[in-house]
């Protein structure tokens, strides 16, 4: 079986790495293959004890040097022979079929990405409620379905969801999960007749089209058209598109507008950063699902983590991982005096970027003393001129100087909401070019916040 020649060399690689004496401990009798089940690889350790030994220090180790060997990403999973055999009684036994593992190949599907392992809070709850509508009635509910929000926050995960739901409903329907910069790459190659055939081919027969990060298509016109054409034909034949953005379509910059103004035909939904509860949640799913011994992190330590991390999950799951390592690596226990120092080095820079909390501080408080106001009567509802146009001001310049998205300059601003941001903005760019009194304040403030 081709798994159990993956797993020796990813054996043999790891013995160049370890003494000789725990590579015999641990790995000289841990041999079979026992099932492969969405994209893991069960591995039986020969007792308990190796197999805890394995999981807790040399997992992490195993699996990148699988990932290494294998194209779409694989995991192991240790079990003792004991479990080995408790499952094959209860015929648990689930070899996934060659049939679904080829639709599950051709579709680009990431396996792990599904509904249960997404964890629902009130930052995300729309857009997991309307996913899930979607996965249910493909082409009838919200076409296209087209979800935004920063990065990290889960609409890759999100979107695979779908499609892996669909395709585990439905052997027939025909999944197409693809990158944009993908998508863009694929065009750009298909240069003569025969290739480009090839490409379109692609996506004529599909039931269910996933497109990520749709905004690296911003200045790609011919792609532009190419999937405008291809967008055309999916929707009037009723077949579903998912689309993921880093921002509202609205406000794609450098996309023509009849796509666009398509992208919100269907259903729009955000992804925010989630609180610290759910973001706690998170961490104690993924404790659940990727450690022998979840209870070994206590709640201090996973209150640690959140606190620490809170705008971006990968980078929360990463910081959770790195914890374990240190802590597994180091052989110290889980304590939060432990967790801060293998956190130490990703925490402090953090802290730094916070200075850019400080620059749009900056920028606030350089404007509010140049018109001879307070920074709070800027960012307050008053609507007198007096106030009015330094808040158009401050942000126009922030959006300038930082490119945040209008709703994240909007959070500066006692919360006004994104069209409010873009028309103050919009307003400032057009008076730049007609009033030189506002050009000479735009000039001086940039100078003033150091910014030139
Ligand atoms: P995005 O595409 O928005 O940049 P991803 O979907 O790649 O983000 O998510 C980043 C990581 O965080 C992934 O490992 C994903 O599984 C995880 N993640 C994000 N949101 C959740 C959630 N609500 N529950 C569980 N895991 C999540
Ligand atoms: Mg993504």
């Amino acid at each position: 079986m081709q798994y159990t020649e993956i797993w020796n060399d990813v054996k043999q690689q790891i013995h160049k790495e370890l003494d000789q004496e725990i590579y015999d401990s641990f790995f000289v009798d841990t041999n079979d293959v026992f099932k492969v089940s969405k994209n893991t690889i069960y591995v039986i350790a020969p007792n308990e004890f190796v197999k805890k030994r394995i999981d807790m220090l040399y997992l992490e180790r195993l699996n990148e040097l699988l990932n290494t060997l294998v194209e779409e990403y694989h995991r192991f999973k240790i079990i003792s022979e004991q479990e080995a055999i408790e499952e094959s009684k209860t015929g648990g036994y689930d070899l996934t079929s060659p049939e679904k593992s080829h639709h599950l190949k051709d579709s680009n599907l990431n396996q792990n990405y599904s509904f249960k392992s997404f964890v629902v809070g009130p930052s995300n709850r729309l857009a997991y409620t309307s996913a899930t509508k979607v996965a249910d009635q493909p082409g009838v509910v919200a076409n296209p379905l087209y979800i935004f929000g920063d990065v990290g926050l889960g609409k890759t995960h999100l979107m695979q969801c779908i499609g892996n739901y669909i395709i585990e409903n439905d052997l027939n329907q025909k999944v197409l999960y693809i990158k944009t910069d993908q998508f863009v790459e694929d065009y750009v190659k298909s240069s003569t007749k025969k290739q480009f055939s090839d490409f379109n081919n692609k996506f004529k027969d599909v039931d269910v089209l996933l497109i990520d990060d749709i905004q690296f298509l911003a200045k790609k016109e011919k792609s532009q058209e190419e999937f405008f054409k291809i967008f055309e034909v999916l929707q009037q034949n009723q077949k579903q598109i998912v689309i993921t953005s880093d921002r509202p379509a609205s406000e794609l910059k450098n996309m023509m507008s009849r796509l666009t103004s398509r992208f919100e035909w269907g259903l729009s939904v955000d992804i925010n950063a989630p609180d610290l509860d759910h973001r706690i949640q998170i961490l104690r799913k993924k404790l659940i699902s990727e450690t022998a011994n979840p209870e070994l992190i206590n709640e201090d330590i996973l209150l640690y983590i959140a606190s620490s991390f809170d705008n971006n999950v990968r980078e929360l799951e990463g910081a959770l991982k790195r914890v374990m390592f240190y802590c597994t690596a180091f052989d110290l226990p889980y304590t939060k005096d432990n967790a801060e120092l293998a956190l130490e080095s990703i925490v402090k820079p953090k802290k730094d970027k916070l200075l850019n909390t400080n620059k749009i501080e900056n920028v606030l408080s350089t404007v509010a003393d140049y018109f001879h106001i307070t920074i709070s009567d800027m960012a307050s509802k008053a609507r007198t001129r007096k106030y009015v146009y330094p808040r158009q001001i401050a942000m126009y310049l922030i959006k300038t100087f930082y490119d945040l998205p209008y709703k994240k300059i909007g959070t500066y601003f006692k919360n006004r909401d994104h069209s409010t941001v873009m028309h103050s903005i919009e307003k400032i760019t057009n008076e730049i070019q007609m009033d030189v009194d506002v050009k000479k304040d735009v000039e001086n403030l940039t100078i003033k916040c150091g910014e030139i």
